[in-house]
């Protein structure tokens, strides 16, 4: 008989806490654990979890401290910058069993769900009764709620209705080190520091959330979506601040540039014009209908996918400026790929000055791999340099870990570092995410390669 290896031993005790249809039993299971939607690293785990409650969450964190092994929460796995990604040797513990939605609570205008819920499942719940939950991320159709408040995630509708924390009443959480934080989502001003603010953005630092309690927004009683073509970027993003500086407050205000209208085009056949960057102004259209506005936002919301059609590769930057600095930075971000000779798509939540400059590339290729990852910290850096910062929406992660210097000083890093150690004292949930090592050790530390 073959000896029992440590993963599978692990895998055996993870078992007795969830059942054993509730552990990935093969390598194969566990690949797709390998990888979230940030492309440019992976690594396998030594095992794969789907516990079904809070207890059993509580029981593999207790386990996962008992034996030094790190850990991490996955949601839907659509984080954009390796959040979800195991330290080597780890276990990925996965939400997705746990997608009840505990209670509607209309008078008071909220939800409680389990972390695993979908965010779109929620507003689907409640759309009858017109009301919706208003972080809409554009991978709402996939990503968790527990992933959500990990990001702090934000989405079209920020620039009206804000991001997951102003919309985050309570939780239910699993900290590192096994105890339970339960902070009870019946009062809109909790007494006491506020908790929530800081676990919203934590990304996976602190502990596992195992349920959410949120807000639920009334629906607007009309809503209009007007499609309006520029000759060019920059002629849309003056537009922008214009807007903005006018004192309209639109719902949502969107880019798209020339590659991604065409690329989203050939998917969904919507009637983008395909010489936009040609004509100053061409149309302003005002959606027909229900129908044709939710055709227009499904082209939005899915643009990302169609990219595929382009390369087989993407990394999706997250900067956030001034808006007034959008057009300057959009002419920095062509010159870089011009000097980097790769092609960069732009899409993003224009109205927040939330920048999502998409790379385009083949990982096959280690050389272009490079060159990607240079360009990316070239425009991270533009984004500092002219007042904004590094992450607007998809977190730290593994992919700006480095970039966090360009922020913060080392004792901003250090207070954050004694920040997470509080809710995580052993470091072993989510190790060597979004805290940099002290100055000089990153090119030594372990995990993620
Ligand atoms: C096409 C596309 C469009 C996107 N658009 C947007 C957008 O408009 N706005 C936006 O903000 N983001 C966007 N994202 C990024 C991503 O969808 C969000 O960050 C989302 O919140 C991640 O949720 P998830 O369930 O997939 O989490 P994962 O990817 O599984 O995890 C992300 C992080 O959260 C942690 N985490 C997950 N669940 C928990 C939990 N229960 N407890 C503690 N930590 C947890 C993980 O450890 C990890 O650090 C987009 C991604 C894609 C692929």
């Amino acid at each position: 008989m073959a000896p029992i290896s440590l993963a599978d031993s692990l895998t055996e005790k993870l078992a007795a806490i969830v059942g054993p249809e509730n552990v990935a039993r093969t390598a194969t299971d566990r690949l797709v654990y390998e990888v979230d939607a940030f492309t440019m690293a992976k690594q396998p785990p030594a095992a794969v979890v789907h516990p079904g409650s809070t207890e059993e969450v509580q029981e593999i964190v207790r386990l996962a401290n008992r034996e030094g092994i790190p850990f991490v929460a996955r949601g839907a796995g659509t984080g954009l910058s390796g959040g979800a990604l195991v330290h080597a040797g780890g276990i990925v513990i996965s939400l997705t069993r746990m997608r009840r939605i505990l209670d509607i609570d209309i008078r008071n205008r909220r939800a409680t769900a389990e972390a695993g819920v979908v965010n779109l499942r929620l507003t689907q719940q409640v759309v009858g009764r017109h009301f919706h939950y208003a972080p809409d991320p554009s991978s709402q159709m996939a990503c968790t709620l527990g992933g959500n408040v990990a990001e702090n995630a934000g989405g079209p509708h920020t620039l009206k209705y804000g991001v997951t924390t102003n919309h985050l009443l309570g939780l239910k959480m699993v900290l590192g080190n096994g105890e339970i934080l339960d902070i009870p989502g019946d009062t809109d001003e909790p007494a006491g520091y506020d908790l929530l603010g800081i676990i919203a953005g934590s990304e996976g630092t602190f502990g596992i959330v195992t349920e959410v309690t949120v807000r639920l927004t009334r629906l607007p009683e009309a809503a209009q979506t007007a499609l309006v073509v520029f000759s060019s970027v920059a002629d849309a993003t003056r537009c922008v601040s214009d807007i903005i500086a006018a004192g309209v407050v639109p719902a949502a205000l969107e880019l798209m540039d020339a590659t991604i209208i065409k690329s989203v085009e050939g998917a969904f056949h919507f009637g983008f014009p395909l010489d936009a960057g040609a004509v100053l102004m061409r149309e302003v259209r005002v959606a027909r209908d229900e129908n044709e506005r939710e055709r227009l936002w499904m082209c939005r919301k899915k643009a990302v996918g169609t990219l595929g059609r382009i390369a087989p590769s993407h990394c999706t930057m997250d900067g956030v400026i001034p808006r007034s600095k959008l057009p300057d930075v959009l002419e920095l971000i062509a010159d870089v790929a011009e000097r980097h000779n790769l092609l960069i798509a732009n899409l993003f939540h224009a109205g927040d000055g939330s920048l999502h400059p998409l790379i385009l590339f083949d990982e096959r290729n280690p050389e272009e791999v490079e060159r990607v990852q240079k360009a990316g910290g070239e425009v991270l850096k533009a984004c500092v340099e002219v007042g904004g910062t590094i992450t607007g929406e998809h977190g730290v992660g593994v992919e700006k870990l480095e970039y966090m210097r360009f922020v913060f000083s080392e004792n901003d890093i250090d207070t954050m570092a004694r920040i997470r150690d509080v809710f995580n004292p052993a470091r072993l949930c989510n190790p060597d995410k979004v805290v940099p090592p002290a100055a000089g050790l990153l090119e030594q530390a372990e995990g993620v390669n």
